[in-house]
């Protein structure tokens, strides 16, 4: 018996029979004797269909409305699968961000989780109730709605999972465990039965959405271990825990990609101190993440910066730089979104020579161009040409051996 956060996507409860199953395995929990918290999200497709209702009816949404606009989707969820489990005969109550009190900062639309109050999700466990609590949204400081960024839910369900001391938390999806790529994009793709919280935090920030970033940030923070698995099977997933030994021993755990990030150029800028400081500040203030940043070798007094963005930021990106460059007197801004980013995750790099090195030959072989490239101390990433994605994964994967064995790691 204990305390059980389980999570579940999008595909989990994408209709009305999906919802169904998942009641069925969260009675069957309970049943055990287990006190079970519940974390969806919304129903599958429906956070694209609402972003794509605000952007008919808006150029650059407001983003607090947007957050009221996109909150409702996960409230469809809770109270579907509330009323399911309650035909079932299983105590249940739905709760909202607001009303478990997920407090957030004031982010809209890309909030962090600061608290997670207990109170009322610990009363009604106490009455012998599943709850059920909508994931990717919560509450600002003032009292408004708001939501985590895509894929929030995960954090959602960690989160809670930290502030109860949850015995256990697992994200049920619609894969069976965390691959050493993508399993819908390369058949070859293998489970790792375990993966550290530093590879998995990579793995994520170089986009491999199983889970999103924060919701390990927050497991590696306060030593929450994951379990992500399938939502259609009882089959023992990935576990995300503390590194050992025997995940040092290979330089390449994963390889990931990102299509959602674009690329701007910012041509002719004054070459002098203080420039890149005002680029990169205006877009700092209006909360816009820049990943990768070129600057390229000056040519008299003017010099050229390329930087990537998420492609989900581009128009309020350039709604900012745009101004600043006309300001400076820069020649052009342009944007790209037909890129990707590949990038080769590991904690073995650190005692592996030459990581780098051998990506860079291994899509040069294949002719495919390096557009970008960032190191950090366990990633190599690298932008390329979109039309290559696929390619790109598959032969990273196989040069890597990730279809092979991995030590004590292999499922
Ligand atoms: P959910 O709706 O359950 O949150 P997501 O779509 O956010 O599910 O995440 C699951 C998806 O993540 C999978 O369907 C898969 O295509 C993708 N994915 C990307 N990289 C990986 C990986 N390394 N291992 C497993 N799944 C991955
Ligand atoms: N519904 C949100 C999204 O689609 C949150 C989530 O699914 O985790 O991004
Ligand atoms: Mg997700």
């Amino acid at each position: 018996m204990g305390l059980i956060v389980q999570k579940y996507g999008g595909t989990s409860v994408g209709d009305a029979e999906r919802i169904r199953s998942v009641a069925r395995r969260v009675a069957r929990y309970r049943a055990e004797g287990h006190e079970v918290v519940v974390v969806v999200s919304a129903m599958a497709g429906q956070t694209d269909h609402l972003l794509a209702l605000a952007a008919q009816v808006a150029d650059l949404p407001d983003e607090r409305e947007m957050d009221v606009l996109l909150a409702t989707g996960e409230q469809v969820t809770i109270s579907l699968l509330a009323m399911t489990l309650i035909g079932m005969g299983c105590p249940a109550v739905s709760l909202t961000g607001f009303q478990a009190r997920v407090c957030t900062d004031d982010a809209h639309t890309r909030a962090r989780i600061k608290e997670v109050e207990t109170e009322r999700i610990r009363t009604a466990l106490g009455d012998g109730r599943v709850v059920v609590l909508a994931g990717f949204q919560g509450i600002s400081p003032s009292g408004d709605l708001t939501t985590l960024g895509r894929g929030g839910s995960d954090t959602s369900a960690v989160a809670v999972a930290a502030a109860l001391g949850a015995d256990a938390c697992e994200i049920y999806t619609d894969v069976d465990g965390v691959y050493t790529t993508d399993p819908n994009v390369y058949d070859r793709a293998r489970k790792l039965e375990r993966v550290s919280y530093d590879e998995m935090l990579e793995l994520a920030s170089v986009g491999a959405k199983v889970l999103q970033i924060r919701s390990v940030e927050f497991a590696k923070k306060y030593g929450v271990p994951i379990h992500v698995r399938s939502s259609f099977s009882d089959a023992e997933g990935t576990w995300v825990v503390e590194e050992d030994e025997s995940m040092e021993q290979v330089a390449v755990a994963g390889v990931a990609y990102d299509r959602n990030e674009a690329k701007v150029s910012v041509r002719g800028v004054p070459d002098r101190p203080g420039i890149a400081a005002r680029i990169f500040g205006a877009l700092a203030e209006k909360n816009i993440v820049v990943d990768m940043i070129v600057q390229d070798v000056g040519e008299g007094d003017r010099t050229s910066m390329t930087f990537t963005v998420p492609q989900a930021d581009l128009k309020r990106a350039l709604s900012v730089i745009e101004p600043v460059a006309e300001d400076l007197g820069t020649a052009e801004v342009s944007a790209d979104t037909g890129i990707t980013k590949v990038s080769i995750v590991g904690v073995g790099m650190r005692s592996h020579a030459g990581v780098a090195a051998r990506m860079f030959e291994v899509l040069a072989r294949e002719g495919i161009n390096v557009l970008m490239i960032s190191t950090s101390e366990i990633k190599v990433s690298c932008v390329i040409a979109e039309k290559y994605t696929e390619l790109a994964v598959r032969v990273l994967h196989d040069a890597f051996g990730l279809g092979g064995e991995r030590p004590g790691g292999s499922a």
